[in-house]
């Protein structure tokens, strides 16, 4: 049964794999690069805390409204249904203890220098040359009880993106009606415990992004660097013909410098 589509829950499939406040392919709205980071700061500082006013018993009505089940297709696994999955410090922290090639710097690349050197916020998971998640096998999780932030609460989400009109709203649940089963009943506590634990993740994911912005503010500022927009895309068109780039990953308050083509994307 198709079910309606409640307001303000996201039809787009591809929350889980992403790193932008942007994000997230389409997963969120990215800040204007032409702000300032100062604003880029105070516009992630005012999104946090429209997430904590969020009204826990409208969010726990809506999940058990969906009553969404997971069939186990593995779908969200795979660059195809999704994008990238974007990890959290402590989750890179814990890949990095037994898998540590299965890393690489998030894809949707924040921000860049007058020297050619990305930044970005975070790391995502390697993928597969067929664009499923390097832990991905026969479908399943292979490490299902290491499965990092973003795959526990997924598909639900809290955070406001604009739709295909480009309005801008809460979205509660990624890809309404496209993977899954509807209509199952969940009891008060897991609803609850859901509505906990994917708030917590969005804060999580915007404190990172808080700390991001200010450690990136505070290293331009000591070392004379400039965010020039025109160098951006100019770099990002070498990048997507093949150049190999350096990206700066945020990680601990500190950056770590790679050196990235887009074939370790699958592009
Ligand atoms: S770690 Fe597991 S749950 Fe997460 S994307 Fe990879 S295969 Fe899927
Ligand atoms: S039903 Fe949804 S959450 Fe479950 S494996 Fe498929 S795409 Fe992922």
């Amino acid at each position: 049964m198709i079910r309606r589509k409640p307001k303000g829950i996201s039809s787009s499939p591809s929350n889980i794999w992403s790193n932008g406040p942007a994000g997230t392919p389409g997963r969120r709205r990215r800040l204007p690069v032409t702000f300032t980071f100062d604003e880029q700061i105070a516009a992630l500082e005012a999104e946090r805390e429209r997430l904590l006013r969020f009204p826990e018993d409208e969010f726990t009505a809506i999940i058990r409204e969906v009553g969404f089940s997971c069939d186990c297709c593995g779908r969200c696994c795979t660059r195809e249904f999704n994008d990238h999955v974007f990890l959290l410090e402590e989750d890179t922290d814990s890949v990095r203890s037994f898998a540590p090639d299965a890393v690489v710097p998030a894809p949707a690349f924040d921000a860049c220098d007058q020297e050619k050197r990305f930044y970005v916020s975070g790391y995502a998971l390697r993928t597969k040359p067929d664009g499923s998640c390097i832990f991905l096998e026969d479908r399943r999780c292979g490490i299902y009880d290491r499965r990092f932030a973003i795959c526990r609460v997924y598909p639900y989400m809290l955070h406001r993106e604009a739709d295909e009109t480009g309005a801008v709203d809460w979205r509660q649940i990624g890809g309404l009606n496209e993977h899954g089963c509807y209509n199952n009943p969940i009891d008060d506590a897991e609803c609850a415990r859901i509505a906990r634990e994917t708030r917590a993740y969005e804060a999580a994911f915007l404190d990172q992004a808080i700390r991001f912005r200010r450690a990136l503010r505070d290293l331009f500022d000591r070392d004379g660097l400039r965010y020039v927009r025109r160098t951006y895309d100019l770099m990002m068109r070498d990048f997507r013909k093949g150049a190999e780039v350096e990206v700066r990953v945020f990680h601990h308050g500190r950056f770590e410098p790679h050196r990235v083509t887009c074939g370790v994307y699958g592009q």
